[in-house]
């Protein structure tokens, strides 16, 4: 094959499509069947455009994602503020089952023309000098060997190909989310279709209605005050979520299913995003913060850019690489300015250590500013 995708979320498989576009033989090496629950369920309207173009937007309305007119946050001040999308060119936002989601989008690959191979896993890459590498698979249908010109990373948070090849995952904070479903309150007349965002003394929470009669409910703190929480008592999670205003009445006469789940959410990046006949692609390459819930759109609009720029590397286009790690540190640059300024406005409790943490330091260069600039 050409190029070999290893992961087969949203970026493996905007990646894969994008390389199906200009002709590549391509195969999405994926571990799971789509099977399990996955997180990352809420989508801007704008996610329309990469979906439309890569050929995903028909799979994606059949799916019946549930139309949201916008969101709800609480946040900097007691009041409950709402933002439309009506002003929005592509109208509505959208809730949805993610695995449902991802499996849409492999199944979507596949009748492009990519070679899916789900319930895979690498076993070892090998360099294999000037013609790429070679690739130990295995499934439960046993063992197979290939060879790509090119290896995609879009192994998620876990970069693990990338890893294995030297490069390093630098983290910016230690975010971690404390997720739960929540099922059978209804038809969400009373929660509507808004996601809601609430700012806590701890951190923050998000909930939001599924289709299927679902709600997601997620605690967004620090690993250690999660840690020592849980320490302190066993009902942590229960007992954060009474203390809030409102999102506790959203989960009024709906049952949670299962326990709460904790993953990493936390800001981080590889320390290069490209290397020898590979690179890192979506949350693999670099992962925010999901307050901006942009992480499905950035990883289709990365998986199109890595495509792209594949595409030219194999046409021997010398500067392609470069100019793709280019695109994501300045990219990375933009996304760190516009996370310091959310958290800023939110100063209702500056002596917590989850917001000490975040706008500690930024108040504090605030305040020595005109100091700062009197010396020149
Ligand atoms: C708590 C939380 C809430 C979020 N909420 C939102 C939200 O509401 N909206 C939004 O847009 N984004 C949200 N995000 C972010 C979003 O989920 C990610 O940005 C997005 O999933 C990144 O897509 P990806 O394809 O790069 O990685 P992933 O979605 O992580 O996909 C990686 C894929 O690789 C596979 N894989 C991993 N390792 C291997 C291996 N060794 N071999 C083969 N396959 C492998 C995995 O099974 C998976 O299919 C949230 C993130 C978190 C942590």
């Amino acid at each position: 094959m050409d190029v070999g995708v290893i992961g087969g979320g949203p970026s493996g498989c905007a990646t894969a499509l994008t390389l199906r576009h200009w002709g590549h033989s391509v195969t999405v090496i994926e571990q799971t069947g789509y099977e399990k629950p996955r997180i990352g369920e809420i989508l801007p309207p704008s996610v329309r455009d990469p979906l439309v173009q890569l050929g995903a937007w028909e799979p994606f309305v059949a799916g019946k994602p549930l139309p949201s007119p916008g969101f709800q946050s609480v946040w900097g001040g007691d009041d409950c503020q709402e933002k439309d999308f009506i002003f929005h060119p592509h109208g509505s936002g959208w809730h949805l089952d993610r695995a449902s989601f991802d499996a849409m989008l492999a199944q979507t690959a596949q009748e492009a023309g990519a070679n899916v191979l789900r319930g895979t896993r690498v076993i070892s890459a090998r360099a294999h000098g000037a013609d790429g590498w070679m690739l130990a698979l295995e499934s439960r249908g046993g063992r197979l060997r290939c060879r790509a010109r090119f290896i995609v990373d879009a192994t998620g948070r876990a970069s693990s190909f990338a890893c294995q090849q030297g490069a390093v995952r630098k983290s910016w904070d230690h975010l971690v989310a404390a997720t739960a479903l929540f099922t059978g309150g209804g038809d969400g007349g009373t929660v509507g279709h808004r996601a809601l965002v609430e700012a806590v003394e701890g951190g923050w929470w998000y909930s939001a209605l599924l289709p299927d009669r679902r709600m997601v409910v997620a605690l967004m703190t620090d690993a250690d005050s999660y840690a020592a929480g849980c320490h302190a008592s066993e009902d942590h999670w229960h007992r954060e979520l009474a203390a809030t205003r409102r999102t506790r009445s959203r989960v009024n006469g709906w049952s949670l299913l299962g326990v709460p789940r904790v993953v990493s959410a936390n800001t981080s990046r590889l320390d290069r995003f490209a290397g020898d006949h590979w690179l890192a692609v979506g949350d693999a390459a670099m992962a925010f913060d999901p307050l901006s819930a942009q992480g499905v759109h950035k990883a289709l609009d990365s998986g199109i850019q890595a495509g792209q720029c594949i595409h030219r590397q194999l046409g021997n286009e010398k500067t392609a690489l470069k100019d793709y790690a280019l695109r994501l540190e300045n990219h990375f640059s933009r996304y760190l300015k516009a996370r310091t300024y959310y958290y800023a406005r939110e100063r209702r409790w500056p002596q917590s250590p989850f917001w000490a943490r975040r706008i500690g330091p930024i108040l504090a260069s605030w305040e020595a500013g005109p100091l700062k600039r009197r010396g020149g």
